[in-house]
């Protein structure tokens, strides 16, 4: 639907959750709005909802555009991404959260108590897309059945997989070099042939990952560095 505030068209976007109770307004861009609605939210509700908070909206709309983003110094300078250090640049707003990856350089829009957490989603969102893709390509290659893939925030414990087929991973092996995560997928997929570590079990590890030896020796070394 199109709304107009302060005499300028603006799109609005519905999404409608079912656990929601109220209804949010968050403010994309100079053009955009977001309405987050319960799941019995009409149209007409939400044409209501502008016409009865006409003025709220209008000054919230005005406090976006004389906001622009303030750099921020945070802890935060540096993370790690694949084994590389990236630049994160905290923006501190009190406007629509996002994370961004642009140009070698992690933009963090948010507000300053969010910031860990902000990250933390957005690595946890990433390890998702790229495990479930690498899972998909090691599953074919070796010709092995996936049921589910789960995304774990644990302390230590890199992977492991379930006699149903599940294969849990977890997110902060984000941090560490490609060739790592490679051999902690191929490590948990091999358990669903050899539920144990025999040598049977290396040699399918071994099969895929010749070098798999120097992976167990880094990760048990810099394991705990696997952090923010
Ligand atoms: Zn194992």
């Amino acid at each position: 639907m199109k709304v107009q505030v302060c005499n300028k068209e603006i799109q609005v976007e519905l999404k409608k959750h079912s656990q929601r109770r109220k209804v949010a307004l968050e403010i994309l861009s100079q053009t955009e709005f977001l309405l987050k609605t319960p799941k019995r939210f009409s149209q007409k509700d939400a044409t209501n909802f502008f016409i009865f908070h006409k003025e709220q909206i209008k000054n919230f709309y005005l406090k976006f555009l004389s906001q622009t983003p303030q750099k921020v110094e945070t802890n935060f300078r540096e993370v790690s991404l694949f084994g590389e250090k990236i630049k994160v640049e905290f923006l501190e707003t009190e406007f629509r959260e996002r994370v961004i990856f642009e140009e070698n350089l992690l933009k963090v829009y948010g507000k300053n108590e969010n910031l860990k957490e902000l990250l933390t989603n957005f690595y946890i969102k990433k390890a998702k897309e790229i495990f479930t893709l690498k899972v998909s390509f090691y599953s074919q290659k070796m010709n092995l059945q996936v049921n589910k893939i789960f995304i774990k925030n644990q302390k230590s414990r890199w992977g492991s997989c379930s006699v149903l087929g599940n294969i849990n991973l977890n997110w902060r092996l984000l941090f560490a070099p490609e060739k790592i995560i490679d051999y902690v997928i191929v490590h948990e997929l091999c358990h669903l042939k050899e539920m144990n570590h025999s040598k049977k079990f290396w040699e399918l590890v071994g099969k895929e990952i010749p070098n798999y030896k120097e992976s167990r020796i880094w990760l048990l070394q810099n394991g705990k560095l696997l952090n923010f």
